[in-house]
């Protein structure tokens, strides 16, 4: 346990927060006037009713069941349930590499034995080794894939639902589809679920419906696995203020899409101006850009009050802020690249 991995907080400071792929926007007043109103009633635990309509609500939204439904804190929680509590120790997991960071930290901490499967960087998007993948499957406890990937924000099963398929049968282990970034995507497998016992979609608030502060996601699952999950979790796992800006959330998705809708826009543009600065920038369909750069920028861009991401050796991420804070990041980027010319 000791040597379990922790997640690296080291280049998280003050300033403009480009590093953690957060929306950029506040969350939204209709959700904080709710949780105010429902605090405002008095100080209690929550009641089974509202998990109840957090699993309606989010089942409407996926066009699955309730029953489907298992609400987490934060997709973190969710993945966390999996790691923890659906593996023994020694177990193996598959994962791309580089993928979210998470699960190689659960998985050190379990003591699972990690198998990594090196993504192909192309052109304009990294590719899964799919080949690979369906070997190391064969006898994994667990299949993780973050679709789309972080950090390099390309697509991966692209909701390919024969490649599921394969997948979720070429091997009686857990495989977690790590949809966190689906409102920019726009691609689910989550609909598979009823058929496979063995398939988990992970989901979260926090991106484009603005709930990061909160705490607040859920899973997608067969019936049967998000029975057990639960029993591994208390029913107060989730604060009443998180689940109740889960559920207003729910009650407006339309407010998600447009915020996925503008921070797509701004990423196009980003796009354009990393590229006109001469910076290999790789494609994206989520709410970060992944570049290359071979010196360091933390500390230069930290300096000029802007925090970005180095999630690997000669990579740099940024999340896509609001248009002025993407346009200060493109300057300040620009005036370092000057400089060290
Ligand atoms: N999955 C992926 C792929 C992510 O990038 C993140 C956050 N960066 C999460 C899950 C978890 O986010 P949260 O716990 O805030 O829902």
């Amino acid at each position: 346990m000791k040597e379990a991995k922790e997640y690296d907080f080291s280049d998280i400071k003050e300033g403009i927060r480009l590093h953690l792929n957060e929306s950029p926007f506040s969350p939204p007043e209709f959700v904080i006037n709710a949780v105010v109103k429902y605090l405002s009633q008095g100080n209690r635990y929550q009641h089974p009713d509202l998990t109840r309509r957090m699993k309606e609500l989010a089942a409407e939204y996926n066009k699955v069941e309730p029953d489907e439904i298992f609400p987490t804190p934060g997709g973190d929680g969710a993945i966390r349930s999996v790691f923890l509590n659906l593996t023994l120790t020694g177990d193996k997991v598959v994962l791309n590499y580089p993928s979210y960071s998470m699960y190689s930290v659960y998985s050190s901490f379990k003591g699972l034995k990690e198998k990594r499967v090196p993504l192909k960087e192309g052109q304009d998007w990294w590719k899964e080794d799919w080949e690979n993948i369906l070997t190391e499957a064969r006898d994994a406890r667990i299949v993780a894939i973050d679709d789309p990937n972080n950090p390099t924000g390309s697509p991966m099963l692209k909701g390919d639902e024969g490649k599921v398929r394969e997948l979720v049968e070429s091997t009686k282990g857990i495989v977690l589809i790590d949809e966190a970034y689906f409102e920019f995507s726009k691609y689910t497998v989550s609909k598979l679920v009823s058929r496979y016992p063995n398939l988990v979609v992970v989901r979260t608030l926090s991106k484009a419906f603005s709930l990061a502060s909160f705490r607040i996601g859920y899973l997608i699952a067969n019936k049967d696995l998000v029975k057990i999950l639960e029993k591994g979790s208390t029913p107060f796992d989730i604060s009443l203020p998180a689940l109740i800006a889960g559920i207003t959330a729910l009650e407006n998705p339309s407010y998600a899409l447009r915020v996925a809708d503008e921070i797509s826009r701004n990423r196009e543009e980003l796009y354009q101006g990393l590229t006109r600065l001469g910076v290999k920038v790789y494609k994206s369909i989520t709410n970060f850009l992944l570049f290359k750069h071979n010196e360091d920028l933390l500390e230069p861009l930290m300096r000029r009050g802007i925090a970005i991401r180095n999630p690997i050796k000669g990579f740099y991420r940024v999340s896509i802020g609001t248009k002025d804070q993407c346009k200060l990041f493109l300057e300040k980027l620009g005036e370092i690249l000057e400089d060290s010319n």
